[in-house]
């Protein structure tokens, strides 16, 4: 013990300097950056993330499928104050297959089921700053039910630089169908969006977003070359194309601070990391 207070008294400056290197060491190692893990480019040309909103109603009803038309309004008057310009499917398709360019801020603005509201209520308000939209239709509802389009709005809105496209026959869930079923949804709403507005239907939404892998080999078979999901969200360029993500814009108890909060963070958490399946 005698022996040891003496080794240690004798070589205190040294086990000190020891000790210190010791502590010197620890932290520099942790400040010391780990290496970055070189980023895979998959893609060339345009990497943009694109937002495809989604609404569904535009009226005064407090349905939660509803935005009030003043509220649509400020949201159209804040996308236009913002350098926004509203694409169309086709673009959005030619983006992710072929890296096509994009207008800066793009943004494909859709509607599901085909309400008569997106033609007396949105239309003149997306007219007036300078969008068009894109409205998936249930092909059997139009001239049938009076909250639904009629085929000659359908015709306008078309004329005018809207997108009409389907959204099935009748609204079945695809989940719950038979692949006969199925088929028959795909192949009859197109038929008939081509022989009442005259033009061959390419993209289609999904009644509910329900879909899977199956199901989107039919949707590609029935010859559609793309579809929409309910997939919170941005389309990058490694998107399937059969299973395009959406922004739902619904009505809340803050729908505005909602739709701002979509548009202007969910790019930024998207752009570095979802894996896309
Ligand atoms: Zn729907």
């Amino acid at each position: 013990m005698e022996q040891f207070k003496e080794y240690v008294k004798k070589y205190k400056i040294y086990i000190a300097v020891g000790v210190m290197l010791l502590v010197l060491i620890a932290i520099v190692s942790q400040n010391n950056p780990q290496p970055v893990e070189e980023k895979q480019v998959v893609n060339s040309g345009d990497c943009r993330a694109v937002m495809v909103l989604n609404y569904h109603k535009v009226d005064s009803t407090f349905h939660s499928l509803s935005i009030a038309p003043a509220d649509f309004e400020r949201q159209m008057q804040w996308l236009q104050q913002h350098g926004y310009h509203s694409i169309t499917p086709e673009q959005l398709y030619d983006f992710v297959t072929t890296g096509e360019a994009l207008p800066d801020n793009p943004i494909l603005i859709t509607f599901d089921d085909g309400y008569v509201d997106n033609y007396s209520n949105a239309y003149p308000i997306m007219k007036k700053y300078g969008f068009v939209g894109t409205i998936f239709v249930v092909t059997t509802f139009l001239d049938k039910y009076p909250n639904y389009l009629t085929w000659d709005q359908a015709k306008e809105l078309e004329a005018n630089g809207f997108s009409i496209e389907s959204h099935t026959a009748t609204h079945k869930s695809m989940t719950e169908a038979s692949d006969a079923q199925i088929v028959e949804e795909l192949t009859q709403s197109k038929a008939t969006l081509k022989e009442k507005l005259g033009k061959d239907v390419n993209f289609v939404a999904y009644p509910t977003g329900t879909y899977n892998l199956h199901i989107a080999q039919l949707v590609k078979n029935a010859g559609y070359k793309a579809a929409f999901t309910i997939k919170f969200d941005t389309v990058n360029r490694n998107s399937n194309i059969y299973a395009l993500e959406r922004v739902p814009i619904f009505h809340t108890a803050n729908t505005n601070k909602d739709f701002l909060e979509r548009i202007q963070y969910l790019p930024l958490i998207s752009k570095d990391g979802w894996v896309k399946k």
